[in-house]
């Protein structure tokens, strides 16, 4: 979507007002102005997908460990304290720390959000059962609740500054609980939860920094940093799932549409100055507003944050330095590779990205979207350093000059709650389903496992990617089966080729589109993929076209540093894009000033590296 086409549509759209734009996106999609638009593709589940990914299935491992060994009493601990229960346990600290005097001027990180993350970890659990089918697991998921269940008291919303963050990931754990671990209490206990939270919650989706809470110390503006505009997404979920029309009609009480969804609709830009993952988190409560009530208004909102936020993404795919969405047009990115470390909150901000991704592309089938997915899950969120049992997690990516790789300090941060949610979830951005077609949408090392028309069929992918090119897929079936299937082309992948049974076919969809092979497929059928790794170099923006990223496909190739802050040999485009490879993940460049060696960040270890190249030849 860095192309201008779809940006081009989307305006004209905007212009011609949002039913026609809505429909406009169709036409888009299909080529045919009458046709009604396509129902949504579908997910699969989380067991129909076997990843063989070691840097995937590692991430998966390390938070489904660290969740399953935190004590039922630590969890609680928050909870049972606000609520006036004894509370026994070891005290987590950090972020999930209750203290009644806490002063975010004194010492943000202990006592911030107790329990924030708590809802978060049950739906990890929830998926991780879902995924590995250990009962252990399962059995953990509906002791939390229970014990949660007990402490649901008016005093833990009073008490908490995020009244709303806490509710809205509350009931996603339950949620999750209810259709993946099948615990038959769970909506009982939404239920409870909802019954309990909403006196204390505000009547309708309040702006970040807005004073609301009138009984609150108005000097302390951490009483105003909730998030309540980011709820409906999970509302209309508890509605889907059979949790009553209730939650439908509160989705929409909760919809923050004066001050964002209204202009974004109308393509114009509000982004500036508002806080990064939260704002891009409401969209995906945006899609389910189309999803769930059919209002296209939101679609057309929600596609046009995206092609904005866009503009303004690193090469990596992050976006919001300093936790803050910029003004259009604006030279604030550039700036902030020398102003600050704290470039991408990576784990929260890839949560949100992923969901709002996978919610556009299952809407419009546009390739684009799965593109903008792989960017990001390979700069960013794959490569974090791994959850530790106190509570380290990886936080900020960082873009600076003199960048590094690093915990944060305060332990348990809301992003220890979202990445092993990401970690569940590569299984469901990978596949997507329609009636006798399924769509490759990440090139993972892994084996789809689905029934279509009577026969059980798997497709199982391998192959180097994204350090080689070339990915293979072979199909079993249980009979000869009719199907189409979709190979996402990117938009980097010119001169991509597709071979059948060593048969190239003669014709691949455009760069940026999704290539269609429709046949009857049976067992031993082989499709290889080609997909040309060409190096290309990104600027920061339009106007520091001497700013520049490497990449290699979907790859950003990160330079490293001898040592921090010292500066790196003078390179000039040609020299950069001569880059050779020495080994599957290592490239090098020469220049009279000495090599310099580029590693994904996904190798980069604690070497302290810079994301962009100032070019001594612009
Ligand atoms: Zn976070």
């Amino acid at each position: 979507m860095r192309g201008i086409s779809r940006r081009e549509f989307l305006q004209a759209g905007a212009q011609a007002g949002a039913a026609v734009a809505a429909s406009g996106l169709w036409t888009h999609v299909s080529g045919k102005p009458e046709s009604p638009p396509p129902s949504p593709l579908e997910q699969f589940d989380y067991a129909d997908v076997f990843i063989t990914s070691d840097l995937h299935e590692a991430q998966l491992r390390n938070t489904h460990a660290v969740l399953m060994a935190l004590s039922d009493d630590s969890l609680l601990k928050p909870f049972r304290e606000m609520s006036g229960m004894p509370a026994p346990g070891d005290d987590l600290g950090g972020w999930y720390h209750y203290d009644p005097d806490y002063d975010y001027r004194k010492n943000f990180g202990y006592g911030f959000s107790p329990g924030c993350n708590f809802g978060q970890w049950v739906s990890a659990l929830a998926r991780a059962y879902a995924i590995t089918g250990d009962e252990a697991t399962r059995l953990k998921v509906l002791r939390l609740n229970r014990l949660y269940a007990q402490t649901i008291t008016a005093a833990f919303y009073e008490k908490n500054r995020f009244p709303a963050y806490t509710y809205d990931k509350l009931v996603l754990g339950l949620l999750d609980s209810h259709t993946y671990a099948h615990d038959p209490q769970a909506l009982a206990i939404v239920e409870q939860t909802t019954d309990t939270a909403l006196p204390h919650l505000p009547s309708h989706a309040v702006e970040h920094n807005t004073v609301w809470r009138t009984d609150k110390d108005p000097s302390d503006p951490s009483w105003t940093w909730d998030e309540s505009y980011t709820m409906p997404e999970n509302l209309f979920l508890a509605y889907q799932r059979g949790a009553g029309r209730r939650y439908y009609d509160l989705g929409i009480r909760y919809l923050d549409d004066g001050p964002w969804f209204d202009p974004l609709a109308r393509n114009q830009n509000v982004l500036a100055g508002r806080h990064a993952y939260s704002y891009v988190n409401s969209l995906s409560s945006a899609m389910m507003a189309y999803l769930v009530a059919g209002s296209e208004k939101h679609l057309l909102a929600a596609c046009n944050a995206f092609a904005m936020l866009e503009e303004q993404s690193y090469a990596t795919g992050g976006w919001g330095p300093d936790e803050q969405l910029r003004a259009p047009g604006s030279d604030s990115l550039d700036a902030s590779l020398t102003n600050t470390h704290h470039s991408f909150e990576t784990p929260c901000g890839s949560y949100a990205h992923f969901k709002l991704t996978r919610y556009l592309l299952r809407v419009t089938r546009n390739a684009g979207y799965g593109d903008s997915m792989e960017r990001t899950m390979y700069n960013t969120v794959l490569g974090v350093k791994p959850l530790q049992d106190n509570g380290q997690a990886f936080y900020y990516s960082d873009y600076n000059f003199n960048g590094k790789r690093v915990y944060k300090e305060d332990h348990w941060p809301c992003c220890s709650g979202t990445l092993p949610q990401v970690a569940t979830d590569y299984r469901i951005n990978t596949y997507f389903r329609a009636p006798q077609a399924v769509y490759m949408n990440l090139y993972v090392p892994s084996t789809l496992r689905w029934m279509e028309n009577g026969a059980a069929l798997s497709l199982t992918q391998q192959g180097g990617y994204p350090f080689d090119g070339d990915v293979t897929f072979t199909l079993t079936t249980t009979a000869p089966t009719e199907l189409a299937l979709h190979f996402r082309i990117p938009a980097w992948a010119e001169g991509a080729s597709l071979a059948v049974n060593g048969v190239r076919q003669k014709e691949v969809a455009a760069p940026g589109q999704f290539t269609e092979v429709r046949r009857e497929w049976k067992t031993g059928d082989r499709v290889e993929l080609e997909l040309p790794l060409k190096m290309r170099l990104e600027a920061i923006d339009a106007r520091h076209s001497g700013t520049v990223a490497l990449l290699r496909g979907p790859l950003a190739l990160m330079a490293v540093k001898h040592q921090q802050d010292a500066p790196l040999p003078k390179l000039t485009r040609e020299q950069l894009l001569g880059a050779q490879r020495l080994s599957q993940c290592q490239w090098q460049v020469t220049s009279p000033d000495g090599p310099v060696n580029l590693l994904p960040f996904t190798s980069l270890g604690d070497l302290p590296y810079t994301t962009y190249v100032k070019l001594t030849d612009s």
